[in-house]
């Protein structure tokens, strides 16, 4: 089964524009280049919609390039809702995926997610994601078939004369297969962070989520917290939490930022209660650092 990793932010997003809402809606999944990470979505307010069909709509498809070419981000798939606990893709949608990967040859494959609003998640299926109390995404990938290898449901893509965006002329079947959705909880853990650096001396926390940062060939989510005279950067790679974010420091006006080490905990499932504490005695000693060093001028 293909595994992709979403952040929680994205499946808030997700919940919000999609999930709270009756079918049909629909928004457009980005991942940093060549990875399974999806990042960022944009939800298409513009789409024209019924209460079987979701068709994305010219605004979605410009601004999907515009987000590309900002962000440093490739558009991986759309999501979409459908009504009841319609969870498989329609033959029109078998036609949208083959659609999308013949206008998109970059892409090896297509993340197609569909978001019901009849029940939370199965534990046991591995392509099932809860949203909410009683919403879920079930998640499917598309790829290209092979020429003359197996494809599902071609008959009834055949059928069907709906593409999401302009109908190649020709093209082989899609493969479909689910998809695997594993959640990064980037978003819970800066809340986290944000609240614990209140106890820092300093004075109120200011928090945003910076742009994304490619150094060499590795991509980071980045967040930007000011507390204080002080301010920290982390980076975060797709290995997080299992791989500590980078900690860039800047403890007063004219400091150089610094990289700040500090310990890691191994997470184990559902213990992340102390994840910042390492960094948290860390930016303590930096500021330390600093005022012992005014005190000495
Ligand atoms: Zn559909």
């Amino acid at each position: 089964m293909t595994q992709f990793v979403i952040t929680d932010r994205v499946l808030e997003d997700i919940r919000v524009n999609i999930a709270a809402h009756q079918p049909e809606r629909g928004g457009a999944l980005f991942s940093f280049p060549w990875t399974n990470w999806v990042v960022d979505f944009l939800y298409d307010a513009d789409a024209v919609t019924t209460s079987s069909t979701y068709t994305p709509s010219a605004w979605l498809i410009s601004e999907v390039q515009k987000i590309e070419r900002e962000k440093g981000v490739h558009f991986v798939g759309v999501v979409h809702s459908h009504p009841g606990g319609a969870d498989r893709p329609s033959g029109p949608d078998h036609e949208a995926f083959r659609s999308n990967l013949h206008h998109n040859p970059h892409l090896p494959a297509f993340l197609a997610p569909i978001v019901t609003k009849d029940r939370a998640a199965d534990d046991g299926a591995k392509n099932e994601t809860t949203l909410g109390a009683s919403s879920r995404m079930t998640s499917y990938v598309a790829y290209r078939s092979q020429p003359g290898g197996p494809s599902e449901e071609a008959g009834s893509m055949l059928k069907a004369d709906l593409g999401w965006f302009p109908r190649p002329r020709s093209g082989q079947p899609v493969r479909l297969e689910p998809a695997q959705i594993d959640i990064m909880s980037v978003g819970e853990d800066i809340a986290a962070l944000t609240d614990q650096l209140e106890t820092c001396p300093g004075g109120s926390v200011r928090h945003r989520t910076g742009p994304p940062v490619a150094l060499g060939a590795t991509s980071f989510l980045s967040e930007a917290i000011e507390f204080g005279d002080s301010s920290l950067t982390l980076l975060i790679s797709s290995g997080y939490p299992m791989v500590a974010p980078i900690a860039l420091v800047s403890t007063a006006s004219g400091q150089p930022t610094h990289q700040v080490h500090f310990n890691w905990p191994f997470l184990h499932e559902g213990d992340r209660s102390q994840i910042w504490s390492g960094l948290l005695d860390s930016i303590k000693a930096a500021i330390q650092q600093t005022e012992t060093g005014k005190q000495d001028v």
